[in-house]
């Protein structure tokens, strides 16, 4: 019998009807996350997920480190799988501690038995074994029943038994897909892939919307944000980049509008193309990296006015965040070492030196109304090139 991967997912919302919906889009991700690796069994039994792999040399480590990436676990474990029989639970579980030894002092043994044909009980069981691992462990590890550093745990299910003492802890969140789709407004900075990051985590399946100024910004700074894309599929899976050109456009407001309102004007469009992309792919909300009072576009006046510029609800998971809460979070999800790569994007390029920090939503529209870029928004649109990206393993 081959060893195991035990996979635990939340339990919030598995209480509803939505537990069959949530399992199955669970699976589902996780299957694509380990796919080419080997062949597999995959069941579910009792809030648990179990891989079986087919063949003993499956490379167990590297599906263990991709499902930490998959959304909705919450711990991954390799567990051994042996016959019911307690000599066998016992060797096991001195194996399990001994590979402890120094990383911790107490211990426990919690056992569960879903064989109740099993002639020993629970709390039997966790006897036998926690009274062996004591006389074997010559004291190294001691017993705390209250506040253990490591559970030794035994499963006794029908089908054998299992025996493992650590767990990876997993990302958390709900699987990516169950919660819908949202279109990411993706720049080369730090907080718009974090913000991406933590909407998938919430199970929002995301597409990404990058305004790109050739050749006021270069060729490399666009493949920056590929490259950011690609560090989200890592979470998402799949994601679709649109780069809209957005040159035209940045030099119609420059030219055009008072430039304390450049750069307003400039996001209230950048909204307006995102929401058109998102009706035309089925997304039902915006994204944005924008943290409140981070900068001058970032005022609650300032947000008032780009949030108008659109109706699709408008999700900004940083708003509350500082920046080292959201470089804590570009570092966890791989992200950080390319948003610092020095190529500017377009914001950079033409910010105003005096931009308003206290715009009125009347006062931006009246001027925005004097001239019509319409044409110039569809054209975006319909020339925004489509980058359709994929999970790809890096072994
Ligand atoms: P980021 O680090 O994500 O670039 P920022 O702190 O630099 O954010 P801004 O430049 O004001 O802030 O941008 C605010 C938000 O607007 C970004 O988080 C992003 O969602 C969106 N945005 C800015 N520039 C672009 C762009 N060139 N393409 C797509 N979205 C953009
Ligand atoms: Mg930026």
């Amino acid at each position: 019998m081959n060893d195991v991967i035990m996979i635990k997912y939340g339990e919030i919302i598995l209480k509803g009807q939505n537990r069959p919906l949530f399992e199955e889009k669970l699976i589902k991700n996780i299957k694509f996350k380990i796919n080419g690796l080997g062949e597999y069994k995959i069941k579910k039994m009792q809030a648990t997920i179990y891989i079986e792999p087919k063949d003993p040399s499956y490379p167990y480590e590297e599906a263990i480190a991709r499902l930490l990436t998959v959304f909705g676990i919450v711990s991954v474990t390799r567990a051994k799988h042996l016959k019911k029989d307690m000599e066998q639970v016992k060797a096991e579980a001195l194996r399990c501690m001994e590979a402890l030894r120094g990383k911790v002092k107490t211990f426990k043994v919690e056992s569960k038995r879903s064989d109740k044909k099993f002639p020993l009980k629970s709390p039997d069981i966790n006897q036998e074994v926690g009274n062996y691992l004591y006389d074997h462990l010559n004291g190294i590890i001691d017993v705390d029943v209250h506040h253990p550093e490591a559970v030794l745990r035994v499963e006794i299910r029908d089908e054998g038994a299992y025996v493992y003492a650590s767990k990876e802890k997993g990302p958390g969140g709900l699987p990516v897909g169950i919660n819908g789709k949202a279109a990411l407004l993706l720049s080369g900075g730090i907080d718009s892939p974090a913000a991406g990051f933590l909407m998938a985590r919430r199970g929002v399946e995301l597409i990404g919307v990058h305004f790109h100024s050739y050749p006021y910004t270069s060729e490399r700074a666009k493949q920056k944000v590929v490259d950011l894309a690609k560090v989200l599929t890592r979470y998402c899976d799949k994601f679709k980049l649109f780069v809209v050109p957005f040159t035209d456009i940045q030099l119609e407001i420059n030219d055009k509008f008072p430039s304390e309102y450049m750069t307003l004007i400039m996001r209230r469009y950048m909204m307006k193309i995102s929401e058109r992309i998102a009706e035309r792919e089925g997304a039902r909300a915006l994204v944005t990296g924008e943290s409140l009072g981070q900068v001058a576009s970032q005022t609650m006046y300032a947000l008032h006015v780009t949030n108008s510029a659109v109706t699709l609800p408008v999700f900004r998971p940083l708003i509350g965040l500082d920046k080292e809460d959201i470089v804590g979070i570009s570092r966890r999800m791989g992200a950080f070492d390319i948003s610092i790569q020095p190529y500017e994007d377009c914001c950079t390029v033409f910010t105003p030196k005096h931009p308003k920090t206290k715009p009125m939503l009347d006062v931006v529209e009246r001027i925005e109304a004097k001239v019509d870029m319409s044409k110039m928004v569809d054209e975006a649109v319909e020339n925004a090139e489509v980058i359709a990206l994929q999970y790809e393993a890096e072994m």
